[in-house]
């Protein structure tokens, strides 16, 4: 192969490589500089049909759905070690087609390495119940696995959030097909490959990559599709959860969110202002929970302010892969317009910047997707910037004075994902946490997360949760086995 010539990467189905059923391929491009990465082979519907169907055959037909899970558990556990072996591999790969810093790429790795780990140990412990019942009778539940799960994942962690539910559906005993953002395929379909070494039957994960609409569609409408989980958009999830709805399947939404983050008077400023650079400048902004909205004590905004600033001015921007860089691109030039086009909208409603709000000048990055970390101050809550997820490194800034305020204004959204709060009092951080509305809220913490955890929003950000030993419930059924042992004997005549 020439040097120059992108890596080849074509869909993962019944354990081979093979190229899309049209031959139409895509060329990925380094949000860094716009250099060619890879060419894809995109599938169409009947690639996405093909795979259901050796996914549903392969349910049937493999051990994998009737053994006790001990094999399910062995092998989940090899993929782990696999991966964390391939770690640094993965997490270039990751960095190339998304733009995410290095550090972060290797974060994200890591974290699906525990995942795989954590859902291994969960493979060979789903358990059902004997329940008394009136009579000679002896009643019992199985948790059997559902058939052929779809998982359809976004661009922000790639890798991550399709292994999020992509892992305990494996340790359940289903097969799946994943279909992950057309822009960043890379990482979920060497995945598969590593999965297949490590042991997982052919048919029980495939991958399809593919528009959203005609594959996604095609995936979640068949009725080989017994379960979804999606993670993505407000708007394309509101879509799935009809088809789901109306097919009667289990779903699970992980959409988008605008979280507030609470910084009480009382708070430790320095650690607040690196949790909040965290929770709004880390992936670039690129976060379905960035804790966009700082809501602060109007006695401690001006410190508060001072910190987050130089904070953000210090951020080094550059291309993921370079060392000391803190901040990559964003994943596309269009993503990058999206974003710009926000910060105008804030600023023509009223919005003053505090700092960033363009481009960076350094004409080294002049090709790449970058956004400088911006902070904008004295907007009106009504604007579309304050109303609508950015998703880049953009961060709201208004103050309070009463507490109720603070929940009145955190509250004023449609979404509730998550939120932060920042005190050094608890038994009112408990109080408080109780009153907003999202699905996580972190006392003294940045955004953050374990596999052991649940993750999931109420309102518009969301149905059900994944991770943590629940997720085992949603990749299975629960069956009643009701038996009669019959009449007692009757005593035989003395
Ligand atoms: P998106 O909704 O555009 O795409 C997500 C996935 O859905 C992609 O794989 C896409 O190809 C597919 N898709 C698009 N149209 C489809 C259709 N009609 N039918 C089936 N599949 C379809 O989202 P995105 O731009 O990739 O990701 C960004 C969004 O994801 C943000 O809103 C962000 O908040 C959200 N997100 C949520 C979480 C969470 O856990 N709550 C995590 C990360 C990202």
């Amino acid at each position: 192969m020439n040097a120059a010539e992108p890596a080849r990467f074509d869909l993962f189905i019944g354990g081979q490589e093979i190229p899309g059923h049209d031959g139409e391929r895509a060329l990925l491009t380094d949000p860094a500089d716009g250099g060619a990465i890879a060419s894809v082979a995109i599938a169409g519907r009947d690639d996405a049909l093909h795979a259901l169907e050796v996914a549903e055959r392969a349910f049937r037909e493999s051990p994998w759905a009737q053994d006790d899970g001990a094999l399910r558990a062995r092998v989940l556990r090899r993929l782990a070690d696999r991966l964390e072996t391939e770690a640094e591999v993965f997490a270039r790969l990751e960095t190339s087609n998304m733009g995410k810093t290095l550090r972060e790429a290797r974060g994200d790795i890591a974290y699906v390495v525990r995942t795989l780990e954590y859902a291994s140990g969960l493979a060979d412990k789903i358990e059902g119940e004997t329940i008394p019942v009136p009579g000679p009778r002896f009643d019992y539940t199985v948790r059997e696995p559902l058939g052929v799960t779809v998982h359809i994942a976004p661009w922000n962690y790639p890798l991550l959030l399709a292994i999020r539910s992509v892992a305990p559906a494996l340790a359940a005993g289903n097969s799946v097909v994943l279909k992950p953002a057309s822009l960043t395929p890379l990482t979920a379909l060497a995945f598969a490959r590593l999965a297949h070494t490590a042991g997982v039957p052919p048919g029980i994960l495939n991958v399809v990559v593919g528009p959203g609409r005609e594959v996604g569609d095609a995936l979640i409408t068949d009725e080989r599709c017994r379960a979804v989980s999606f993670t993505g958009s407000v708007e394309v999830g509101r879509r799935i959860g009809e088809i789901a709805g109306r097919r009667a399947i289990p779903q699970t939404l992980e959409l988008g969110g605008k979280s507030p983050v609470l910084v009480l008077a009382d708070a430790d400023l320095d650690r607040a202002a690196r949790g909040i650079g965290f929770g709004i400048f880390g992936n670039a902004g690129q976060m379905c929970w960035a804790a966009s909205r700082l809501i602060v004590h109007e006695s401690v905004r001006a410190p508060l302010l001072q910190k987050v600033r130089a904070l953000a001015e210090a951020l080094r921007l550059g291309p993921g892969t370079e060392e000391g860089v803190d901040m990559g691109p964003l994943v596309s030039a269009e993503q990058a317009e999206r974003v710009l086009g926000y910060i105008n909208t804030a600023r023509k409603d009223g919005g003053k910047l505090v700092t960033g709000g363009a481009r960076p000048d350094d004409p080294k990055l002049a090709r790449g997707n970058f956004v400088r970390p911006t902070v904008v101050e004295e907007i009106p809550t009504t604007s579309r910037a304050v109303r609508e997820e950015i998703f880049g490194p953009v961060l709201s800034v208004f103050s309070f004075r009463e507490v109720d305020e603070a929940v009145r204004i955190a509250n004023d959204t449609r979404f509730g994902l998550f939120a932060a709060l920042w005190t050094r009092d608890l038994g009112s951080a408990h109080a408080l946490a109780r009153r907003l509305d999202a699905g996580m809220v972190a006392i003294n913490d940045p955004p953050n997360t374990y596999p052991q955890t649940p993750f999931g929003g109420v309102k518009d950000s969301g149905v059900g949760t994944e991770q943590g030993r629940r997720s085992i419930e949603f990749f299975t059924r629960t069956k009643n086995v009701l038996v009669n042992l019959g009449s007692p004997r009757k005593k035989p005549a003395s």
